[in-house]
């Protein structure tokens, strides 16, 4: 199938933030960032974290995405009947410190404990559906070796899943990612938004691994429009990808993770 005729495939992000779009700082620390997000936050009911969602959803529809990964640990995606407009979703309730509902994806090695990282990726390896994780992002403290390390009996637990940014990634990581069935996700906005160091993407694109693009969410991007991430990914880094492996990072490597399941 033809590029053009595929579904386009956000393979990450967080509708339920949608709302705080342009209200957070840039070039700031993360933790600062997350503080800042926090404050804003603060007094938000459900129904605003639900509307949120809806705006996100609406806006991600209007520019053309088929299909969405979104992460939330909110619970406000809306239940029956489906929300208008109807964008596939697969909604993944992200664990920080408390468990979840079924499916649940961690959100980092950093805000959630080992035991609860596991049991969400043992719970998607079992049903067929790629976790998550943000990891590597912006310095070597969260490393993928110290991932692993939480599954060191058990190794065949983490195939299939996105490591979301990735920045720190070593070739050795990569190599691991290729030969697992772990894609890198990398958010071109986001990336930018932060201000973080430029990817070796020549070391990635040689590893094999995955690449996905996606957009984060609008706390951390301007759009949730994954051509305006591959228009960015293209002005920041001219030479990095062909227009042919950006088109296919947001539609068939993507798809290639999502068609075991059949949860949207
Ligand atoms: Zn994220």
């Amino acid at each position: 199938m033809d590029f053009l005729e595929m579904p386009l495939i956000n393979a990450h992000c967080h509708l339920e933030l949608s709302s705080l779009a342009g209200k957070l700082p840039r070039n700031k620390p993360f933790f600062e960032w997350l503080s800042e997000l926090r404050k804003e936050v603060a007094n938000w009911t459900k129904e605003d974290y639900q509307k949120s969602y809806i705006k996100g959803l609406e806006l991600a529809h209007s520019v053309n995405t088929g299909i969405i990964y979104d992460v939330g640990n909110q619970m406000s995606e809306p239940h029956t009947p489906y929300p208008i407009p109807h964008t596939p979703i697969l909604s993944m309730h992200e664990i920080i410190k408390q468990p979840l509902p079924f499916p649940c994806t961690p959100h980092s090695i950093y805000a959630t404990p080992p035991e609860l990282v596991r049991m969400a990726i043992k719970q998607c390896r079992e049903a067929g559906i790629p976790w998550s994780i943000h990891l590597a992002e912006f310095d070597d403290s969260d490393r993928f070796s110290d991932f692993l390390e939480i599954f060191k009996d058990e190794l065949g637990l983490v195939k299939n899943g996105f490591i979301v940014h990735g920045n720190f990634l070593t070739e050795k990581d990569l190599d691991f990612m290729a030969k697992n069935d772990i894609a890198i996700v990398h958010c071109p906005q986001s990336h930018e938004w932060f201000g973080h160091k430029d990817p070796d993407f020549e070391m990635w694109k040689k590893s094999g691994a995955d690449i996905c693009i996606a957009t984060d969410s609008l706390a951390s991007a301007d759009s949730l429009d994954l051509m305006e991430q591959i228009k960015t990914l293209f002005r920041r880094y001219p030479k990095a990808f062909t227009h042919k492996e950006a088109m296919a990072a947001i539609t068939a490597t993507p798809g290639k993770y999502l068609a075991k399941t059949n949860r949207y």
